[in-house]
């Protein structure tokens, strides 16, 4: 990607506009968009709870016998959304911002916040309900359709073109070919929203915090947690991990560091592809 971008100001020089366009479709369209694995997907352990998909990847240059990691990030916008951004602006690395709808009113800052998510094209938003359930999750999943329209209501607030969504404070998945639920009081509103049309996308890795809400644990930790995952095949999906953290542990040089540093080793080891939460194994062939 370094590479790609010395070349596009090279190209400037002499292409203009042009070549201005052409880098950011190169941009975009290396963060992922949605790739065609569908046809090739295949279902390989029914009697498994969580049926495993094997996506044979793209045969381009890129993905090729690489592992996909989906970098997601919760509770924007929030304090550390502007320094998520620049780590993955300075990594031209892409990501999912899985927004709280009310978050976007609570102050100016957050506010503004919102806007640099949506005009950049390393971020895709992705739907992490209104209100975030007050955080008494209890009650909040004890009412289904309150839930969906606690998630509706998000949607229309953020004007979001898709219905990719994440519970909050819960680890859960609705996809076609996935269905799990960590907390099984939730498991109905779960359900509520894939009827809705959801696509419910949960994590397969977190990197957690401190009581100090600041990043827990070295870059290094998180690598071998990567490693072990990939290794004793403990993604919902073969090859592909959904890794969580959220926005506001990033409001130390600390934690920004270690984040960096933890993306900086994952992309020099060149075994791995980034990519948007839309890119995710079938998340496309259910609705719409
Ligand atoms: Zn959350």
């Amino acid at each position: 990607m370094k590479n790609l971008f010395a070349e596009k100001s090279r190209n400037m020089t002499f292409l203009g506009m042009f070549a201005l366009v052409s880098a950011t479709s190169t941009l975009i369209n290396s963060c992922n968009q949605k790739n065609d694995l569908k046809d090739s997907e295949k279902i390989t352990s029914k009697d498994h709870p969580v049926a495993k998909i094997v996506p044979e990847l793209e045969e381009d240059e890129e993905a090729t016998d690489k592992r996909v990691i989906y970098l997601t990030f919760d509770d924007g916008p929030n304090r550390g959304t502007e320094n998520l951004l620049k780590i993955l602006r300075k990594r031209n690395i892409c990501a999912t911002a899985f927004i709280v709808g009310k978050h976007s009113y609570d102050s100016n800052k957050q506010k503004k916040d919102l806007e640099l998510l949506k005009s950049d094209p390393l971020i895709e938003l992705a739907n992490h309900s209104f209100s975030h359930a007050h955080n008494k999750y209890f009650n909040f999943y004890k009412n289904p359709e309150a839930v969906v329209h606690d998630f509706d209501r998000a949607k229309d607030s953020l004007k979001l073109h898709d219905k990719i969504a994440r519970t909050p404070g819960r680890n859960i998945w609705r996809l076609n070919n996935i269905n799990v639920t960590d907390i099984k009081s939730s498991a109905l509103a779960a359900d509520n929203l894939q009827k809705a049309g959801y696509k419910v996308v949960g994590w397969d890795l977190e990197w957690k915090p401190t009581n100090k809400m600041v990043l827990k644990g070295s870059h290094q930790a998180m690598l071998k947690k990567v490693d072990s995952i990939f290794f004793n095949d403990l993604e919902k999906t073969s090859r592909h991990l959904v890794f969580l953290t959220h926005d506001q542990y990033l409001s130390d040089t600390d934690s920004i560091n270690e984040l960096d540093l933890f993306i900086e080793k994952l992309q020099k080891t060149n075994r791995f592809v980034f990519r948007k939460i839309s890119a995710y194994p079938i998340i496309n062939e259910v609705l719409n």
